[in-house]
């Protein structure tokens, strides 16, 4: 005996008779085609999966809390930011990034660390990294860049020529090579790394100020890292070790925390600074522009359905609420419009209204229809404006200030001239002598099996950010400096 409450039944919600036994035509079959409770279990079942991220596709997510704890008021307007003590529900998705959705967790890759602050001015989306550079700093080598680190068009598998080929050929990439081959490169848990927007953002103020940001999330549980050789165990034993991990600590009340901290640059000292401080392949050193503590960020809920929760969770670099903004940066200007474009790819054009998705203030706008329009689409309201029945308006108080741009419409080379040493130079430099070996020792490995021609050139690059990097690699490769020198 069932009651309504557990009374199984079709989409339809018509009773469910018998959920163990076809409907056949005699005991042995065949399987009528009046079963619609058997034809509609198989063609859902079939339809169960949406594409997967092309990159990021393997993640974990969590709901949580912000905590304003520093005053930036004077920077922003954002009202998420306008007292101290102020708190905003948050949801955070951690990823790999090259890996696909059944690949192993501790791959050495970077990690996404997207945040959705469900602010009362609309959802404020944080698409960060654990690293604060990136491999490239124009997106039109984007798609190049990710081809070369997933699988051969030929064989289907991953492969270390077409990764170390494209990095050294595309010199930027170094100081984010140097990072994720050092200690740091695959974190213990999700917990135990930082976050950063690795992009600059703006903020503005009630005056119409602007300011640079950048953003970070400094793991208050302290940086733990895998050797490539614990990784590896760990691999073969638990795929989903750090999905776990996560949920594991949040169940048994172990909420992990942020501090998130800023960066901040005022408008104008971007045009003279030395750094261009657009430029992803780059950070601003913190003896310039020192860390300021803003809030804190904890992670203290489970999701209750990873497909609806995690797997439909949409983040987009765009979602900006007044008092924040976008900036120069070439790669950012791109990740504003190809993340909610894979989004009305992968999950459909009402993805802003699935419940995790869904801000946590009034929504008014005039898009209408659309796949899996799953609410009331607006109802009667009018779906134009201007109009004279009352349609939502738009309100000048919540304008950006106007940003000057200028320059000559052109393809400017953006290698030209730039140093791509320096920093991975400063990363290498900053390191103890286990972590220098550690980096090494993962170099070596990682390219072992890349024809000469191609370790030669990057240990070129190496031994421009700092001799003793290049002079280290080559040795465990068994290649002679000079050879790299005269090359
Ligand atoms: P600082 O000495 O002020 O800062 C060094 C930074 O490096 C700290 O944020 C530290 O993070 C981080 N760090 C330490 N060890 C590693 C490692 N093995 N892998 C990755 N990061 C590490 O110097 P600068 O600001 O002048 O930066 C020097 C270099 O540090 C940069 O070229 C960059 O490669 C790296 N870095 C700089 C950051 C920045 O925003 N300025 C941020 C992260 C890295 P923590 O305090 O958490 O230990």
């Amino acid at each position: 005996m069932t009651d309504k409450r557990n009374r199984m039944t079709t989409a339809a919600g018509v009773p469910v008779g018998d959920n163990q036994n076809s409907l056949t035509a005699g005991p042995r079959g065949p399987v009528l085609m009046q079963d619609y409770q058997l034809m509609e279990k198989m063609a859902h079942f079939n339809r169960e999966r949406v594409p997967e991220r092309v990159v990021h596709a393997k993640g974990a997510g969590a709901y949580g809390t912000f905590k304003v704890t520093g005053d930036i008021s004077r920077y922003t307007r954002a009202k998420i930011f306008s007292k101290v003590g102020k708190t905003c529900e948050i949801f955070v998705r951690f990823s790999t990034v090259a890996g696909e959705l059944g690949s192993a967790d501790t791959a050495r890759d970077p990690r996404g660390f997207a945040v959705k602050f469900y602010t009362e001015e609309g959802n404020w989306d944080m698409v960060g990294n654990n690293t604060p550079v990136f491999f490239v700093r124009d997106p039109l080598k984007f798609s190049d860049f990710i081809h070369s680190q997933k699988r051969d068009p030929r064989t289907g598998m991953r492969d270390n020529t077409m990764q170390w080929d494209f990095w050294s050929l595309s010199p930027e990439s170094l100081h984010q090579v140097t990072t994720l081959f050092s200690d740091r490169g695959i974190p213990a848990t999700l917990r135990h790394m930082n976050g950063y927007s690795s992009h600059t953002y703006s903020l503005w103020n009630e005056a119409g100020e602007r300011y640079w940001v950048k953003w970070h999330f400094k793991t208050m549980q302290g940086i733990k890292c895998l050797t490539s050789d614990e990784a590896t165990r760990i691999a073969g034993e638990d795929l989903d070790h750090h999905r776990r991990d996560l949920f594991t600590a949040i169940e048994k009340g172990e909420f992990p925390k942020w501090r998130a901290m800023v960066q901040i640059m005022p408008e104008k000292d971007a045009e003279t600074y030395a750094i261009n401080p657009f430029d992803l392949t780059k950070v601003w050193p913190h003896k310039d522009y020192p860390l300021i503590e803003v809030g804190v960020m904890e992670l203290n809920r489970n999701p209750e359905n990873y497909f609806a929760e995690v797997e439909q969770a949409a983040f987009e670099p765009g979602n900006l609420p007044p008092g924040m903004g976008a900036s120069p940066d070439k790669m950012l200007q791109a990740r504003l419009l190809s993340y909610p474009d894979a989004h009305r790819y992968r999950i459909g054009v009402n993805y802003a209204a699935l419940p995790v998705n869904k801000p946590r203030c009034p929504v008014h706008h005039y898009h209408r229809d659309g796949q899996t329009r799953f609410d009331g689409n607006f109802g009667r309201a009018p779906n134009y404006q201007p109009n004279s029945f009352g349609g939502p308006v738009e309100d000048a108080r919540y304008k950006e200030p106007p940003l000057k741009i200028s320059g000559d419409a052109d393809r400017y080379d953006h290698r030209a001239g730039n140093d791509d040493y320096t920093q991975a130079g400063n990363l290498y430099r900053l390191m103890n002598a286990d972590q220098k070996a550690q980096l090494i020792g993962n170099l070596v490995d990682a390219l072992k099996p890349v024809p000469r021609e191609i370790q030669v050139r990057q240990i070129h690059h190496f031994y421009q950010a700092d001799p003793a990097y290049g002079e280290g690699v080559a040795r465990g490769l068994g290649i002679d400096i000079n050879r790299v020198k005269a090359a």
